[in-house]
């Protein structure tokens, strides 16, 4: 086998740029306001069947190698091991579990719950070591938003983290009790959590408008601080997603419910589009997926994008029971947008340019067509509960809302064009996590319950141990109560870091 090929990474908005994966992770986001994308996508190394006698952490490392080319092998492998260790609760890391002829890939088991456990609690090892490999000597200050779950995920994962600051901007009416508790919690002096009077896309553009403001970097910069991101706009997020994929077919394949080489479908809850763009990036790396299904709440505009090839972000945005899809503007649609484009950094850049101003931009006829391998569709409030209802009903099983939305899609999928191949659902939640909306659509006795009372509940009605993450929360003292308009955000940010 020969020595593998260097991957660089390029920006989707400027032909110029082209940067090592540690300064990538670094950056977060050019400085041109473009994502980073690898230059090549690189091609699965090894034989499907050797991913099966694999761990979790194994496969990591040979799908991360292939992406992170400036690292070493043991640094690689040190962030690996300190990831994906006992933090999560179960040895497997990413189990499947079948239900009525499906199989659903539980993301939930880490720290917080939520499938942005799994590239948020090895993104803080990518970081320092990126750091320490550039010969970084400033504090790096992690500014996220977030729709609920990646705030989370990041405080736990950069918490008393040497050489980091970490800054969540939440939509303070825009999440679940339980997530806004989780946050607000949050132990650790380099910590903040900001509560924005404005919803998620508010938020990120208030964020990647701080990003891009070169004078207050170079405030900063004086003071011994940069910025990254822990959004999923970085490629250190997307990178560690896409091992998932491939380690459920490698499970698959080890449990003899596909043959070698058999096509399987992905269904993914999407809200940023990060999730089931590393689905795409694992399709094309040579695992056989057949089609991507990309599931919408209320808000689809996605979904609409798909129909027409038309992305218009100019709608009522929708609050509804699954807020970690509660976008209108999916960032990562841009890598997408840029790849069927050919690559044309131009031409991308115009159509950002049009959604940031007119809140539209229409792809052309040949673009439509290189989206063949995706399917969107959506399910509604109505459809979602149900969804949880029945499948609870029919085996017993328990999903959170926004898996419930990539389940009923799935039927609808399944409908509709009579594909039966052998599908994963990427189940993006523990329903411990939006208690209130999973046991309401059970039974409407649980209405008056207290939040705490439905975690008890929950847990009696699954069968299932309520998580170590809300006992943790159980009686936490709330040590963050900031809250601020959305024109506030970048003083809020200078004030932390006087
Ligand atoms: C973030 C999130 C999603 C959406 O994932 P994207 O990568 O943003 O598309 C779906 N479900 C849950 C529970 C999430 O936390």
């Amino acid at each position: 086998m020969g020595i593998s090929m260097e991957v660089l990474y390029n920006s989707t908005r400027g032909k110029a740029v082209q940067v090592k994966a540690s300064e990538a992770i670094l950056k977060g986001l050019s400085e041109d306001g473009g994502l980073f994308v690898p230059d090549h996508i690189p091609v699965l190394d090894k034989e499907l069947k050797e991913f099966a006698g694999m761990t979790y952490r194994e496969v990591a490392y040979e799908v991360m190698k292939l992406y992170l080319t400036d690292f070493t092998e043991e640094e690689l492998k040190s962030c690996i091991e300190k990831a994906y260790d006992s933090k999560f609760d179960t040895e497997v890391i990413a189990p499947l579990a079948e239900a009525e002829g499906a199989y659903y890939l539980e993301l939930f088991h880490g720290a917080t719950i939520a499938f942005k456990d799994m590239a948020l609690s090895i993104l803080p090892h990518l970081m320092i070591t990126s750091a320490r490999k550039n010969q970084i000597q400033n504090e790096i200050v992690i500014l996220t938003a977030t729709s609920g779950d990646t705030g989370k995920a990041a405080l736990a994962g950069f918490a008393n983290v040497e050489g980091t600051r970490i800054i969540v901007f939440y939509p303070k009416n825009g999440v679940s009790p339980i997530q806004e508790k989780q946050m607000v919690t949050q132990k650790g002096d380099n910590t903040l959590v900001v509560g924005i009077h404005g919803n998620f896309d508010d938020a990120q553009t208030g964020v990647k408008k701080i990003f891009s403001d070169r004078e207050l970097a170079e405030e900063l910069e004086g003071k011994g601080f940069q910025f990254s991101s822990a959004n999923s706009i970085n490629i250190g997020r997307l990178v560690p997603q896409i091992c998932y994929y491939v380690y459920a077919y490698a499970t698959l394949l080890k449990e003899g419910k596909i043959a070698e080489g058999e096509k399987i479908n992905v269904v993914v809850p999407t809200g940023n589009f990060g999730n089931i763009l590393a689905a795409f990036y694992a399709k094309n790396m040579g695992l056989p997926i057949g089609k991507l299904i990309c599931a919408s709440n209320e808000n689809k505009v996605l979904y609409d994008f798909f129909r027409t090839g038309v992305y218009d972000r100019n709608r009522e945005f929708v609050l509804t029971t699954s807020p970690s899809m509660d976008i209108l503007i999916s960032s990562n649609l841009e890598r997408l947008i840029y790849r069927i484009a050919g690559e044309d950094a131009e031409r991308n850049q115009a159509w950002m340019a049009a959604l940031a101003g007119e809140g539209r931009y229409e792809i052309t006829p040949e673009m439509r067509d290189a989206l063949a391998d995706f399917y969107g569709s959506y399910a509604d409030e109505k459809e979602t509960a149900e969804e949880i209802s029945r499948l609870y009903n029919s085996c017993g099983y328990v999903i959170d809302t926004h898996t419930a939305v990539a389940s009923a899609v799935y039927r609808k999928y399944v409908e509709e064009t009579g594909d039966h191949a052998k599908t994963v659902i990427a189940s993006t939640a523990s329903p411990f996590k939006f208690t209130r909306s999973v046991m309401n659509a059970i039974d409407g006795k649980y209405d008056d319950m207290g939040d705490f009372e439905l975690v008890d509940q929950l847990s009696g009605i699954a069968n299932v141990a309520v998580p170590q993450a809300i006992e943790e929360i159980r009686t936490a003292p709330v040590v963050h109560d900031r809250q601020c308009d959305v024109g506030q955000m970048k003083d809020v940010v200078r004030e932390f870091l006087k």
